[in-house]
């Protein structure tokens, strides 16, 4: 089955350059009509610019495709506003939003300051609120949405230098699993892709052969899965140079401490039975912990 986006309508945020450009022309191939958004800031968040956003405009345009650009900063509000606003006179609808701007401001924690540590959670964390939230209600009504975070390895795994970003990047999965969560009834489905691609971000990062595996269009096919009609939801995909996995967080089986057991001393006596991975799971949603743990201790004093 070809999966093609006839008649739908995305927001892509970010998609003058890198990763957001290749998702906003591989959406509109398949048909769709897409809202190329772009602060057109540098890396580091700095600075304002309209010409990225609409060079790729004219691109999807030149292919017979059907794009319009705006400028707004997805950490602004009524910026934000005035987008969802404009792509509703122009097409009545949004049916897909990509979340991607994003910036960087690395430094160790210890010299990073404050300033620093807010404007990439600005950025990435309330941006993706900020436009999803947008969006929410126009996707509820229409009884179909699908949403993409972008996350990162350096959010799941952790990356030297960015606690900024790392927090920010981590953020998507709780933001995920919540609106996965409060978006079922309503057909909107929520995933988080984690890329590693060969971008302005990264250009200084890797080696020259690394970054010619790594092109963005390497990682696009996977972002039009997780936003087609037979998307999954709350999946994490990681993706670059064509390979693909999922990331997703277990729970062991865990052990019950009771009495003179629960101690500092009685958790570290029992650390590698607590961390034994035989019967592990992986949880979706907080009840079934507090469920678990409730029912562990229920049966050992032989309530249940
Ligand atoms: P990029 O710098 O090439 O593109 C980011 C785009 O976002 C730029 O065009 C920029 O103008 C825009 N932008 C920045 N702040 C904005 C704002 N406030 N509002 C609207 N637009 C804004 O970077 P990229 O590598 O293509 O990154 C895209 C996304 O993928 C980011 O969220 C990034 O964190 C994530 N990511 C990238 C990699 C990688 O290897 N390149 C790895 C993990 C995650």
């Amino acid at each position: 089955m070809d999966i093609r986006f006839d008649g739908r309508v995305a927001i892509v945020t970010g998609a003058g350059a890198g990763l957001g450009r290749s998702h906003a022309l591989g959406l509109a191939a398949r048909g769709a009509r897409v809202v190329i958004n772009d602060l057109g800031a540098a890396t580091d968040g700095e600075g304002r610019s309209a010409s990225a956003a609409s060079a790729v405009v004219d691109e999807i345009r030149a292919g017979g495709g059907e794009a319009i650009a705006h400028g707004a900063d997805v950490a602004d509000e009524a910026e934000i506003a005035d987008m969802v606003d404009q792509t509703m006179t122009q097409w009545g609808r949004i049916d897909i939003l990509v979340n991607n701007a994003g910036i960087l401001r690395d430094k160790t924690f210890a010299k990073m300051t404050m300033d620093d540590f807010r404007k990439v959670v600005d950025v990435h964390l309330m941006g993706t609120a900020t436009c999803t939230h947008a969006v929410w209600p126009i996707m509820r009504e229409q009884k179909y949405g699908r949403i993409v975070l972008t996350s990162s390895a350096s959010g799941l795994y952790g990356n030297f230098g960015q606690a900024n970003y790392g927090a920010a990047k981590a953020a998507m999965m709780g933001l995920m699993n919540v609106l996965h969560l409060e978006g079922a009834r309503d057909d909107i489905r929520v995933n988080t892709l984690a890329p590693t691609a060969a971008t302005r971000m990264t250009e200084s990062l890797m080696p020259e052969e690394a970054l010619a595996l790594l092109q963005p269009e390497t990682i696009t096919p996977g972002l039009l899965y997780l936003v087609s009609e037979i998307a999954p939801s709350r999946t994490i995909l990681g993706a670059g140079a064509g390979c693909y996995a999922l990331t997703r967080v277990y729970e062991t089986e865990g052990v019950l401490l009771e009495g003179a057991q629960n101690t500092p001393e009685g958790v570290a006596a029992h650390i590698e039975a607590i961390a034994d991975e035989t019967g592990r799971r992986e949880l979706t949603d907080a009840f079934q912990q507090t469920r678990k743990y409730a029912r562990k201790a229920a049966d050992a004093r032989g309530l249940t």
